[in-house]
């Protein structure tokens, strides 16, 4: 049996005939560069995502490096964020000749440990991004209240969690502002790269509208330096036929944990240190934590034999992600070390994800689950 960690083909197989529709109609009107299909996408994104105003634009990487620049992030500015994320969560930090400042994450659910983010704060702190990993939102309430009292902008990393829940509210609808990713492997993801930002906060629109045209308005008066962040009618015109399916398919993923969580337990392997993907954590009062679970993330003991044995198997495994950002090359002169993040260090040292995808049917979970089972016989 054959399953890869992410089947895109399954995927389209359902939505074929009418992507292609909609990627007709764009081509037949010849308006690739925003235009009415990504009007219409930030309408529905925003909708979806329970804020009033969403900016589509070239990935989610433009869209934190476009949020950091609404805010004036200044040389020297320092962001707390966490070291167990994608690169460009700093990255987008550095470029702007800002400083991340790493804390430490919480082992249960792989995002920033909320107990340790006062600590980290300085003069000099400008914002918090907090990233909603593998599709969990980040425990956003104590962020918000550090952020109040040091009077801090937070920007909701949601590149892997559109559509979560955190105490009803939606991932990105928190914060200053949010971020969504539409690179392919993302919940919803485009024929290529794109991204969004959303926020309640009609200022920061304005700019960030500006700011993705060269920092334009009315076109060829700058006011300001922004550059060319916009997302195409293409992508725009995918992504509208494919928010239609996220709800089934975010669904399907959650049954596909379940199914995990279970079986996985069942094998006695949890007792000898395997770490099923917590369930959702901040249920306590009743509210939803709707997890989407862009990844499957266990951590387990003897993790590069058993992605080894998984791969003879055709099973498809990736470690998300294997070197914490303050131990990264390009981060040297920030002057961590090993040690610094030990949740993270033992993360990235322990942890692989297993396919999670909507379209997995019974017997390749099962096959999963076994084929784990039978590598610690
Ligand atoms: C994917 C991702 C990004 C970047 O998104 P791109 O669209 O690939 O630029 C940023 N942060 C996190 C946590 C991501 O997973």
């Amino acid at each position: 049996m054959n399953v890869p960690l992410l089947d895109l083909k399954a995927q389209y197989a359902g939505i074929r005939d009418e992507v292609r529709k909609a990627v007709d109609e764009v081509m037949d009107s010849q308006l690739f560069i925003l235009g009415p299909k990504v009007d219409e996408l930030e309408k529905k994104v925003a909708e979806y995502s329970m804020t009033p105003y969403a900016v589509g634009v070239s990935s989610g990487t433009d869209a934190l490096l476009i949020a950091l620049m609404a805010i004036d992030l200044r040389p020297g500015d320092e962001v707390i964020t966490t070291p167990f994320t994608f690169f460009s969560t700093a990255g987008a930090v550095a470029r702007l000749g800002g400083v991340p400042v790493f804390v430490d994450i919480d082992p249960k659910t792989y995002n920033l440990d909320v107990a340790k983010i006062e600590k980290a704060v300085t003069r000099k702190t400008r914002a918090i991004i907090p990233v909603h990993l593998f599709g969990q939102c980040a425990d956003m309430d104590p962020i918000m209240a550090a952020a109040k009292k040091h009077n801090l902008a937070v920007i909701e990393d949601a590149a892997q969690s559109i559509g979560a829940d955190y105490h009803g509210k939606r991932a990105g609808s928190i914060g200053t502002m949010g971020i969504f990713s539409f690179f392919p492997s993302k919940n919803l993801g485009g024929f290529g790269d794109g991204g969004m930002v959303v926020t309640q906060d009609k200022a920061l629109y304005d700019k960030l509208k500006i700011l993705r045209v060269h920092g334009s308005q009315p076109k060829y008066y700058h006011k300001i330096v922004g550059g060319n962040f916009r997302l195409d009618a293409i992508q725009a015109a995918v992504l509208l036929v494919k928010l239609t399916r996220l709800d089934d398919w975010s669904l399907q993923r959650r049954r596909n944990a379940e199914f995990y969580n279970q079986k996985l337990r069942m094998t006695g392997l949890v007792e000898r240190g395997l770490t099923v993907r917590p369930d959702p954590v901040y249920a306590e009062t009743g509210d939803r934590n709707f997890h989407i679970y862009n990844q499957y993330t266990i951590k387990v003991k003897d993790r590069d034999n058993l992605r080894a044995h998984l791969k003879e198997k055709h099973i498809g495994t990736e470690v998300y992600y294997p070197v914490p950002l303050h131990l990264q090359e390009c981060f040297k002169s920030l002057g961590c070390k090993k040690g610094d993040f030990p949740i993270s260090e033992d993360a990235a040292e322990n942890v692989v994800s297993i396919p999670i995808y909507p379209e997995l049917t019974d017997a390749q979970k099962e096959y999963v689950v076994q084929s784990i089972e039978e590598f610690y016989k």
